[in-house]
């Protein structure tokens, strides 16, 4: 990136992974429609640079890249945005950081001193993730490393997972930080250590716990998840706080090396790291939120990476609830290029599921329950049905007025359209109104459903004449 430039490169990155590129370059283009494959985020176009009769102008969206194989015109939004609109680059981050919902960063008097402090405190999380790594394989790591045998996962696994252990000792860290030059300050303020509030000296945060590096989307460390081996002491998880260089709402764990796989394996949301680094290690493209609910922000993020991630919950009904939270988080974000599934493990599971389903069967049946994943509308359907008996005209309505509330709250309106066949074709045949039409099972696993074309799936709805009193219905609302 620009060496010139007076904003930090994070933030760079940061406008740009929050940026898609096909809906910048959208603006400009009128799509292909035939060589271009929305679903997989792949546009083509007339090229805007160069004449042309036939499209050889090209974006792809996980790359957040474009290219015209006519005129060799090439780069990302910033490039595009600065050569289709003659403006400097500062004005083109300024533009896209805004649609994105950043702030500008503060360019004050203190900004020199500022980009300073972030390389300090990158440099001390870094150092803490050695030294964690360090203690693993020495004497201190011993009930760490039983559990990870337990866990199944290898030695030659935890570097690359950034899996170390933090000794059961209030200064074990700072000791060790402060010794190689850092200032108890910067540990402060990149959450490793901790300040009592009477005023007393700062202690480490994580203390006695299995860690878990934390890193941004360019793999670097940004702070720690962290799992206590002594299962007498709360929380079980702990994780670092909102710091300068961290925000909970806005990464997913494992997100940069997920998105390099999302060619070859759907992109799994999980609830836990265990769950992701045993998914990963299975083969798929896995990601998790920070121990809370999944943001919109995170949604975007995993948007990013594929356009229709598979959240993969426990059955149960903690399960079941946090689905339904993140499907209402999605509903309004949703679009032709940001999809949901949904899949739920088997009930009866013990927590850390996932990777004791891997162990015990191995990959095969996770990818069955993953390829198995309900499409966000059936979810939503299932939800709302089974909220209460419907044994009358009363309780019906009342579930026709709840789905309709939900499908508002979908913007994007080809999405809702689609939704709005799809749901009432599915009332209609919970009702028993008219036997099950053939577009009115499943749609399918996710892979079935990326495959299934429009026309196809035209084809089938028009077959049915009462669906066509549906479509024409629902043209005219
Ligand atoms: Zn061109």
């Amino acid at each position: 990136m620009r060496s010139m430039s007076k904003f930090d490169r994070a933030f760079l990155d940061q406008v740009l992974q929050r940026t898609s590129i096909i809906d910048v370059v959208g603006r400009k283009v009128t799509w292909d429609k035939r060589k271009s494959q929305p679903a997989r985020g792949d546009m083509w176009a007339c090229c805007p640079f160069h004449s042309e009769k036939s499209p050889s102008f090209h974006a792809v969206e996980s790359k957040g890249q474009f290219h015209c194989f006519g005129c060799g015109e090439h780069g990302n939004a910033f490039d595009f945005v600065m050569k289709t609109q003659n403006i400097g680059f500062s004005e083109v981050v300024e533009q896209l950081a805004q649609t994105a919902g950043l702030e500008m960063p503060k360019l004050s008097r203190d900004s020199v001193e500022k980009a300073g402090k972030t390389t300090r405190i990158m440099a001390a999380l870094a150092a803490a993730r050695q030294l964690f790594e360090e203690a693993l394989i020495k004497d201190e790591g011993k009930i760490a490393r039983n559990y990870l045998q337990k866990r199944g996962i290898d030695s030659k696994h935890w570097p690359e997972f950034g899996i170390g252990v933090s000794p059961n000792s209030r200064n074990w860290l700072k000791d060790r930080l402060t010794a190689a030059g850092h200032l108890v300050e910067d540990l402060l303020d990149a959450g490793l250590l901790r300040a009592p509030e009477d005023g007393g000296a700062p202690y480490d945060l994580y203390r006695g716990r299995l860690m878990f590096a934390i890193e941004d989307g360019a793999g670097k460390t940004i702070s720690f998840g962290a799992r206590t081996l002594n299962d007498d002491v709360q929380p079980k998880y702990l994780n670092g706080p909102e710091t300068s260089v961290f925000s909970k709402s806005y990464t997913l764990y494992r997100y940069k090396s997920a998105r390099a796989k999302t060619k070859k394996s759907p992109l799994i949301i999980a609830e836990g790291y265990m769950d992701v680094i045993a998914l990963e290690l299975a083969g798929f493209a896995a990601v998790a939120p920070m121990g809370t609910a999944l943001t919109a922000d995170q949604l975007n993020l995993a948007w990013r990476a594929h356009p229709r991630p598979v959240l993969c919950f426990d059955g149960d009904e903690a399960g079941q609830r946090a689905a339904a939270r993140a499907v209402d988080r999605a509903l309004p974000l949703l679009g032709a290029l940001r999809g949901l599934a949904i899949a739920l493990l088997p009930k009866g599971q013990d927590p850390d599921d996932i990777d004791d389903i891997i162990k015990s069967s191995g990959p095969a049946q996770i990818k069955q329950i993953i390829e198995a994943a309900q499409d966000f509308t059936k979810f939503l359907f299932d939800t709302e049905f089974a909220q209460e008996p419907l044994e009358t005209a009363q309780a019906k309505a009342g579930l026709k007025s709840r789905l309709r509330a939900r499908i508002n709250e979908i913007k994007d309106l080809d999405l809702k359209s689609e939704v709005q066949i799809e749901i009432k074709n599915r009332l209609n045949h919970a009702f028993g109104r008219f036997p099950a039409p053939e577009a009115s099972r499943d749609f399918g696993s996710p892979l079935q459903a990326q495959t299934r074309s429009r026309f196809g799936k035209f084809k089938e709805a028009v077959a049915s004449d009462e669906l066509k009193e549906i479509i024409k219905n629902n043209a005219g609302s």
